[in-house]
C-alpha cells in the first residue's frame, strides 16, 4: 500500500454519509452518519469561529446630537447583519494591500438622518450596493425633532473567533436517538411525559412516530421504569445550522470544510518540517 492511501476496508470504516433532513430559509437539519462527537464539534466550531462574514468595524461621527453616545450607536452599527459576498472581498490579513485597507477588503458606508425619525439599518448606504442590511427594519436609534446624525465608516470581513458579530450561524448537534421499547410492558406514561411528542399511544403502548424530535431528556425512561431505553448513537449525529442571514447554508458549510482542509494542509506541512 502506498503511504497515505487507505485500503478499501479502511476506507469503508471511515465512510461518512450526510443527508439533508429539512431545509428552509432559516435552518438546515442534517443527519451525519459515520462520524463521532469530536468531528461534529469540529464542524460546529469551524462554522462559528472561522467562516468569515461582513460587519461594520469602524464608525466616524461627523455630527451626533441624538440622546445616545457615539459609542452606543457605533456598537449598534456593529451588530447590523450584512449580506456577505465572499467572492468579492478578502479578509484584511490576507489582502494584497497587507491590511492597509482597499476596495477588496473594506466597504465604505455613510448614514445621514434628521429627526424626528426612526433610523433603520436600511438607511446605511454602502458604496458597494451589493452590501446591505439583511434585516432592513433593524432599529438603530430614534431621533427627536431637530436632532442630527451624520456618520461614515467601513465594514470588513471578520471571523467569529475575533468577535461574535462575525459568526454566520447558530450551530448545534446531538446524537441520533436509539429508542427501544419493551412491547410486553405498559409504556403509556411515555406519551404524557415526552416534551417533544416523539410517541403516539396505541392501547397501552407508546409507539415512536417522530424519532428525530427526541432530545435525549430520558423522561420516558424514568416514567416507564426502564421499559423504554434511549441511547444516543456514538456514530450518527443530527446537526442543525441556523444562518443569521449573511450567507446561505451551502456557503457556510462549504467554507467551513475548505477552512478545515487548509488547516490540515498547514498541519501536514508543519509536520513535514519537523526533523
Ligand atoms: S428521551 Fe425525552 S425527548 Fe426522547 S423520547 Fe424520551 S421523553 Fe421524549
Amino acid at each position: 500500500m502506498a503511504a497515505g492511501k487507505l485500503t478499501s476496508e479502511e476506507a469503508e470504516e471511515y465512510k461518512m454519509e450526510i443527508k439533508t433532513l429539512e431545509k428552509n430559509k432559516e435552518k438546515i437539519s442534517l443527519l451525519a452518519k459515520g462520524i463521532d462527537a469530536s468531528y461534529a464539534n469540529t464542524i460546529r466550531r469551524l462554522i462559528i469561529d472561522e467562516v468569515p462574514t461582513m460587519a461594520i468595524k469602524f464608525v466616524t461621527f461627523d455630527k451626533n446630537t441624538s440622546a445616545l453616545y457615539d459609542e452606543m450607536i457605533a456598537h449598534r452599527f456593529g451588530l447590523v447583519v450584512l449580506k456577505t459576498d465572499l467572492e468579492s472581498y478578502n479578509l484584511q490579513e490576507k489582502c494584497k494591500c497587507n491590511g492597509k485597507g482597499c476596495s477588496r477588503c473594506q466597504a465604505e458606508f455613510s448614514l445621514k438622518a434628521v429627526g424626528p425619525c426612526n433610523v433603520y439599518a436600511e438607511e446605511i448606504k454602502f458604496k458597494d450596493q451589493k452590501i446591505k442590511a439583511v434585516y432592513p427594519k433593524t432599529l438603530i436609534l430614534k431621533l427627536a425633532k431637530g436632532q442630527l446624525l451624520s456618520t461614515e465608516g467601513i465594514a470588513t470581513l471578520g471571523k467569529g473567533k475575533h468577535h461574535t458579530k462575525y459568526a454566520p450561524a447558530l450551530v448545534y448537534y446531538r446524537s441520533y436517538p436509539i429508542i427501544k421499547i419493551n412491547q410486553n410492558e405498559d409504556t403509556s406514561a411515555a406519551v404524557k411525559v415526552c416534551p417533544t411528542h416523539v410517541f403516539r399511544l396505541t392501547g397501552k403502548k407508546a409507539n415512536v412516530v417522530e424519532p428525530l424530535k427526541c432530545i435525549l431528556c430520558m423522561a420516558c425512561v424514568d416514567a416507564c421504569n426502564n421499559a423504554i431505553t434511549v441511547e444516543g448513537s456514538k456514530t450518527d449525529f443530527l446537526m442543525f445550522i441556523e444562518s443569521y442571514g449573511q450567507l446561505k447554508h451551502k456557503e457556510i458549510v462549504e467554507t467551513a470544510i475548505s477552512v478545515m482542509n487548509e488547516k490540515l494542509d498547514d498541519f501536514g506541512k508543519a509536520l513535514k518540517a519537523v526533523k
